[in-house]
């Protein structure tokens, strides 16, 4: 019977660097995946020559010097630096929001203009601290830019209203009032050369792993699906933290995605990586065009379609809905997860945390040099 000091469920970036660092350490670690393929959501597959990104865009981006320093050392990044464009109607803006924006949605040419349309926009409203998304909204960029930029597209990919939803989520977005379309407000940028899968492998170089492996039947049999027989002194799991206690509290709420992804006889569909689309009506929220992502310069191009799908157990979870009853009953999870010397829980499933890549990456680190 082969002993690992850490059962690794999960082989995403949370688990990937743990295992990394475990093995660094001498620890022995197995990371199993109940997927067919290791990087969890960051997964990208070639498909003739162009990296597609098979589970949602993903943009490295951080103000983390050790991480980018870290993520570093297993790829080299390009400069890609996202400018997504959104569609409302037959109008088409700069994102995030900023003078470009402005301008085109008002003609405004300076930040004094812009500044004065929305505090005209908004005067009527008297919003003193935001208490929902919606009156975040408003406060930050006024009436005209909400309606068409802001409502439509968070409230099908929410399936909310906006005035339920918490306002952190589009605090995400950077607010500007120069001519500058960068998406993040972060030091450092860009896509891996060659895609994001060979960040995990490099990071899983040397480690057992077992994919197609159910967590639940191996907690169950203590056999992997070979029939191989193990035995671990603790876990570290990136999976679910409420379907890790079998729901016993109830399940957390999650948001899920769909993708649609064809290959199209034009070597430009759209002249941009990432198009949202931001009316309500339309009933996917962007259409991601991979290659762009790498300058690609191949005959043919693979976009993706990304669809706002409810959740159900059973179902993808891809983000947390981090509102006020949710956080409730995650306290109770993580208040079981405290007590428990077995388990180690990361990644933005296992911490029902709405994470970006760097800062799962950092989490995994100080978790590592904390617990060895
Ligand atoms: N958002 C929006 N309009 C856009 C893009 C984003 O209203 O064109 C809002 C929406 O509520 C979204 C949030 O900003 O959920 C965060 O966007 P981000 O691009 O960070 O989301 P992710 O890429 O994580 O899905």
């Amino acid at each position: 019977m082969k002993h690992y000091d850490y059962l690794i469920v999960g082989a995403g970036l949370y688990g990937a660097t743990f295992a990394f660092e475990a093995t660094k350490r001498g620890r022995r670690v197995l990371v199993i995946d109940k997927r067919s393929h290791v990087a969890g959501n960051v997964y990208t597959k070639p498909v003739n020559g162009i990296n597609v990104h098979a589970y949602g865009a993903h943009i490295f981006h951080t103000n983390d010097d050790e991480v980018w320093e870290y993520v570093n050392r297993f790829a080299r990044f390009n400069h890609y630096v996202n400018s997504p464009i959104a569609i409302y109607k037959d109008e088409l803006y700069n994102l995030p929001f900023n003078m470009n924006t402005f301008s085109k949605m008002w003609n405004v040419k300076t930040p004094e203009q812009a500044k004065a349309k929305i505090a005209e926009q908004i005067a009527d409203l008297n919003i003193d601290v935001p208490q929902n998304l919606e009156e975040q909204a408003l406060s930050l960029v006024g009436r005209d830019v909400y309606e068409k930029l802001i409502k439509g597209y968070t409230e099908k990919q929410w399936g909310r209203d906006c005035k339920e939803l918490p306002s952190f989520i589009i605090k995400r977005l950077p607010l500007r009032f120069t001519f500058d379309n960068n998406y993040f407000n972060a030091k450092h940028q860009g896509i891996p050369i060659g895609g994001y899968t060979q960040i995990v492998e490099a990071m899983l170089d040397g480690v057992d792993v077992c994919l197609e492996q159910d967590f639940f039947d191996l907690r169950k049999t203590k056999k992997l699906r070979t029939g191989e027989e193990i035995s671990y002194d603790k876990i570290v799991f990136t999976g679910a933290i409420d379907e890790y206690y079998d729901a016993k509290y109830g399940h957390l709420a999650y948001r899920s995605l769909r993708f649609e992804t064809e290959e199209l006889e034009t070597d430009n569909y759209q002249g941009n990586a990432v198009v949202n689309y931001t009316e309500r009506e339309v009933p996917y929220t962007r259409i991601i065009e991979h290659k762009h992502f790498e300058f690609g310069s191949q005959m043919t191009t693979v976009v993706t379609r990304e669809y706002p799908d409810a959740w159900e157990p059973g179902k993808e979870p891809y983000y947390p809905i981090n509102d006020e009853e949710n956080m409730r009953l995650y306290a109770k999870y993580h208040a079981l997860a405290k007590e428990d010397a077995g388990v180690i829980f990361g990644g933005r499933l296992g911490v029902y945390k709405y994470y970006d890549m760097d800062q799962v990456i950092a989490a995994a680190l100080g978790d590592v040099a904390k617990e060895l």
